[in-house]
Order: structure tokens, then C-alpha cells, then sequence
């Protein structure tokens, strides 16, 4: 499938679907007719020795390839200086294309270089994480990390388009797969019914890896995810409402991630449990059924296990109140009502939070 994404600052498509990567040159070709094609490739060196064959396969010339070291770590401001310098050595300029190919590490780094590299240059995203194909690569965010805190520094810049081959999940580590499939689920919580029900009745052929039927059940559920990401984001660009409630889980997952350090858990399964934790929020104030409440619970579980880690309530809670989503010091909260609905909310207290993040651990 292909799905739009409609804001006031930008128009694209994102494109679904199996052996896409074969005819990238063509597809990327038509985004600028007429227009000097200047493609560079930045992606990190274990992706690119997976999948340089058919990400080549259409290309008469082949492009420069940029190599940016995976992880996290390497999400930093020296980085992008370094790929700048490495562009314009190269010869990069106001034409030149970026093509992001990795995960959300590489979408998010390429995306802010291209906002500033000579003020601004166009980008492609070609997400090869579910994370990155579900999330990341979609919606303008952005940016690198700070010694203090985790995508400090950034810009909205959407790229033009995004092509998510779904056959380069087949080489993903297991753990990442179901890490991803977590902001799936979060998708279905928020905003579609429809998604959470498809997950609940095919949770074994979603996480299975011999996939050769076509459209496969992950492709759907990638396909639903990206469309509700898409719909949320074209309503409300620049997260002045609506696009809040994406961070579903994400205000005790990120204290989760701060206080094991970034190195424990992986971004999705910090996010469940963030959400675990927010659910029992909402079920303390009886503002969703158990029955609903039971059901989200065990989805989560069912995409686990979640790797268990040492913190406890109180640091928590301190990280939460560092949130970049904070307004003069009051947290957003996103708590689902019922399965894909959710309301935003300001008055969750400190002692409610303390009692959920304590029955989470
Ligand atoms: P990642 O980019 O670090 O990738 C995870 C690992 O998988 C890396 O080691 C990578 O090299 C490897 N990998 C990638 N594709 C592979 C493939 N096809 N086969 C085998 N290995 C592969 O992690 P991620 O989960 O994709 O992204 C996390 C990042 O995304 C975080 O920095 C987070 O802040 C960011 N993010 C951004 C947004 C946004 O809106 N911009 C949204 C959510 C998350
Ligand atoms: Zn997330």
C-alpha cells in the first residue's frame, strides 16, 4: 500500500510493501523530474553488508555511501559534523538527495543533517528497523542526543518520501522485531480497534519468521501502524494536541531507558512497560474496564518477554518530571479509556504515580 502524509509544511508518500529495494533508482528518480539527481546513501556498515546487493541492483552508477556507526551512542551532534564535512568533500550540494537506510539511529541523524546541511536539502527515508518502518521515518522529528537527554537537539524536517521494504525484516534480531511491534500494539491502543484485534488473533504468524505468503501478517500490521502514525501526524504536525497521544507509554518508558542508562532495554520494551504503568493509572481511576485493561495487558505480554531491570518508584517518577513533552513543569499523560481510545490528561499526581509505577515493578 501507499500511504499519504498530509501536513501544512509537507506532502509525501510512504510505500509498503515486499522487494521494493530492486527498484529504488526509478522510484526515487520520479520524487524530482527534471532535477539533477544527486544521490548519498548513509547507513551503517552492518546494514549495508546485509542488503547493498538489491539497495544497488537498479543503480547504473552507484552512489556514495556514507557509513555512520550503529547505536545509539553515536547519535551526537560530532557525528553530524563529521557527515557534513564528508558531504561536502564529496562534492553535496543544494541537489544532493540523502538516502537514510538503517534504523530510527540513522533516519533520525540523516533527517537533521539534511535540515541544516546548507540550510536544507531534501531527504528519502528507507527504514530497515520495524521501528524505523512503523515510526521514526515517518512525521518530521528530527535530531540527536546531549550528555543530558535523548533527542535534544533537532528540527522538524519531513522527507519526501519513505519506502519501507518489508523482506529487510527478515534479517532484524528477533528481540528488535518484537521491541518494534510493541509501538504496533501502541498503535492499536490509541487510535485502532481493528489493529489491536489483528494482533491479538495472529500473534504467531506476526512473530514468526518464515514468511513467504504475501501480503504477510507483519506487512499488514505495518501497514495499519504506519496509517495510523500517518493519520495523527497530518492532523497535528508540530504536537500541539492529537499527536500527543503517540507518546502512549512513553513518559515512564523513557524514565526507564534514563535510568538504566540507555544500555538494558531496548526503546520498545521500556515503552511497554511505560505503558503497563499507564494503564494502571487509568485502572486506579476506573476511567477504562478491567475486561479492556486485561486485554491491552496481555497483548503487551504476549510480544514480550520484557527483560525485567533494577529501578526504583521514586527515581522513576523523578526522571518523568525531566520529560521534554513537560509544560512548566506539568506531564501529559495519554490513558487509554477503551481499546483505540485514549484521552490526554494534566492532573495525574505524584502519589498515582508512585502506586503505578510500584505495581509495575
Ligand atoms: P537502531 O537504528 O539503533 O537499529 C537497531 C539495530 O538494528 C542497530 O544495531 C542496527 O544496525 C540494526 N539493524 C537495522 N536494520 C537492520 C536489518 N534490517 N537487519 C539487521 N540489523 C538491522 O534502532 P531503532 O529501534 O530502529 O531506532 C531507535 C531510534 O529511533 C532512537 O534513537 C529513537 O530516538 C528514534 N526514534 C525517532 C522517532 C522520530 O519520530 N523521529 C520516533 C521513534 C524513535
Ligand atoms: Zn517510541
Amino acid at each position: 500500500p501507499v500511504i499519504p502524509v498530509n501536513t501544512p509544511s509537507a506532502t509525501y508518500n510512504v510505500t509498503i510493501a515486499p522487494n521494493l529495494l530492486p527498484t529504488l533508482h526509478s522510484r526515487l528518480r520520479k520524487l524530482n523530474p527534471g532535477k539533477p539527481f544527486r544521490p548519498f546513501i548513509i547507513t551503517s556498515p552492518n546494514i549495508w553488508s546485509l542488503w547493498s546487493k538489491p539497495f544497488l541492483a537498479s543503480f547504473k552508477e552507484p552512489p556514495t555511501v556514507l557509513f555512520h556507526p550503529a547505536g545509539e551512542r553515536h547519535k551526537r551532534m560530532a557525528s553530524v559534523e563529521s557527515l557534513a564535512q564528508q558531504l561536502s568533500t564529496a562534492g553535496a550540494d543544494r541537489d544532493a538527495l540523502l538516502l537514510a537506510f538503517g534504523g530510527g539511529v540513522i533516519g533520525d541523524i540523516t533527517g537533521f543533517l539534511a535540515a541544516i546541511y546548507m540550510r536544507g536539502i531534501r531527504y528519502v527515508q528507507i527504514p530497515t528497523t520495524l521501528l524505523a518502518q512503523v515510526d521514526s521515518s515517518i512525521g518530521g522529528k528530527t535530531g540527536v542526543n546531549l550528555a543530558t537527554g535523548k533527542n535534544l537537539i533537532g528540527s522538524f524536517h519531513h522527507p519526501q518520501a519513505v519506502f519501507a521494504d518489508t523482506d529487510l525484516l527478515r534479517t532484524l534480531p528477533p528481540a528488535e522485531l518484537r521491541a518494534g511491534l510493541q509501538e504496533s500494539i501502541k498503535a492499536g491502543v490509541i487510535y485502532d480497534a481493528k489493529l489491536f484485534r489483528y494482533m491479538e488473533q495472529n500473534a504467531e504468524a506476526i512473530l514468526s519468521t518464515k514468511r513467504n505468503a504475501d501480503p504477510t501478517p507483519l506487512a499488514k500490521v505495518v501497514a495499519a501502524s504506519v496509517r495510523v502514525k500517518a493519520e495523527v501526524v497530518s492532523q497535528d504536525e508540530k504536537e500541539s494536541g492529537l499527536r500527543m497521544i503517540l507518546n502512549f507509554g512513553h513518559t515512564i518508558g523513557h524514565a526507564i531507558e534514563a535510568a538504566t542508562n540507555y544500555k538494558q532495554l531496548l526503546h520498545g520494551e521500556a515503552v511497554a512497560w511505560g505503558s503497563i504503568a499507564a494503564l494502571s493509572v487509568a485502572v486506579a481511576r476506573n476511567t477504562i474496564s478491567e475486561k479492556d485493561a486485561n486485554r491491552i495487558a496481555n497483548l503487551i505480554l504476549r510480544y514480550g518477554p520484557l527483560p525485567t531491570f533494577k529501578a526504583t518508584a521514586e527515581k522513576l517518577v523523578s526522571l518523568t518530571s525531566r520529560d521534554k513533552k513537560n509544560r512548566s513543569g506539568i506531564r501529559s499523560f495519554i490513558l487509554p479509556t477503551a481499546i483505540g481510545k485514549v484521552e490526554i490528561v494534566r492532573n495525574v499526581t505524584e502519589p498515582e504515580l508512585l502506586a503505578a509505577t510500584n505495581a509495575m515493578l
